[in-house]
């Protein structure tokens, strides 16, 4: 059997790759199981979700702990969250990075690729240029990587279950596969997060349910941020009102200033101005 773990945020896809990648393992007449796991949170959260491949019916229906591969959406989770954890030795690591392999490490030894997914999408025009859908480029680069389900059929199943822009989504995971970049890594010494040998179950999400963003800082989700338009702006203070993170101050002219500390780019101070005074842009 083999068992994927995937890392991404809310808006990225990662729940769809697994089930894309389920639908391609089917059309291979393979054996494939996929479920997510997400908190509470909105877009911008870290989501997991697993898939399991096998060439016979799959009885287990537990999370998977110890991956043969991890996939991982927005390598900014690798700064604060032990993507890897229980990742089995001699393990694939696939990071959706423009650096090469190498600028990563995996000290229990594997293989490490990397493929620069949010560029693939952005250029493709899958999702749009603040929050790019890269997970059919992710899904391009895993079918090139592991051989463990086909390409064409991945393209047969972004083709059957993608509803919008299923061309862009195919060209996307054809350029993921063409790029991706991989490189055996040996066992190092290369200490590990300590964070990594901490946590067997790598799940932020459970304390992300119980504690406010005054204690844990949810700004490390943040993809986005919003930048507010001061000639714009009414001051209704609608923003603030609506931020679940009490992420809004006012300055002395009575105009909202974001606490970045606490913002973590959901974006829906954005959704609730009234005369659109906040733009979500990238972060930098
Ligand atoms: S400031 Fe806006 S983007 Fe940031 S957490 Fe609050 S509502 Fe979300
Ligand atoms: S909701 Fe928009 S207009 Fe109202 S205070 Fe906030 S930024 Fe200004």
């Amino acid at each position: 059997m083999l068992e994927i773990r995937f890392h991404g945020r809310g808006g990225q896809g990662a729940v769809v790759a697994s089930e894309l990648l389920a639908q391609a393992v089917f059309f291979d007449g393979k054996v494939a199981q996929s479920f997510p796991f997400f908190g509470v949170e909105r877009r911008g959260a870290p989501v997991t979700a697993f898939t399991r491949i096998d060439d016979h019916p799959i009885e287990l229906r537990s999370f998977i702990e110890h991956p043969d591969v991890v996939v991982v959406l927005d390598p900014g989770l690798l700064r604060d969250t032990p993507v890897t954890g229980g990742l089995k030795p001699g393990g694939l690591l696939l990071v959706n990075s423009p650096q090469a392999p190498g600028a990563f490490s995996l000290p229990q030894g594997g293989t490490l690729a990397t493929v620069d997914a949010t560029r693939i999408a952005v250029g493709r025009k899958v999702g749009t240029a603040t929050m790019p859908v890269v997970n059919t480029a992710m899904l391009g680069a895993l079918a090139r990587v592991t051989g463990a389900f086909t390409e064409a059929s991945l393209e047969r199943a972004i083709v059957a279950f993608v509803p919008s822009h299923p061309e862009e989504n195919r060209a996307a995971a054809r350029d993921g596969a063409e790029s991706v970049r991989m490189e055996p890594v040996a066992p190092s010494s290369r200490p590990s997060p300590p964070s990594e040998e901490a946590a067997p179950l790598p799940f932020p999400e459970g304390p992300v349910a119980s504690l406010p963003s005054n204690i844990l800082h949810t700004s490390s989700w943040r993809t986005l941020r919003p930048v507010i338009d001061r000639d714009r702006c009414t001051r209704c203070n609608f923003c603030w009102e609506f931020c679940p993170d009490d992420a809004f101050d006012f300055d002395a002219e009575g105009f909202p200033v974001v606490k970045l500390l606490y913002c973590k780019g959901c974006g829906i101070c954005a959704t609730e101005c009234p005369p659109d005074a906040i733009q979500m842009v990238t972060e930098a």
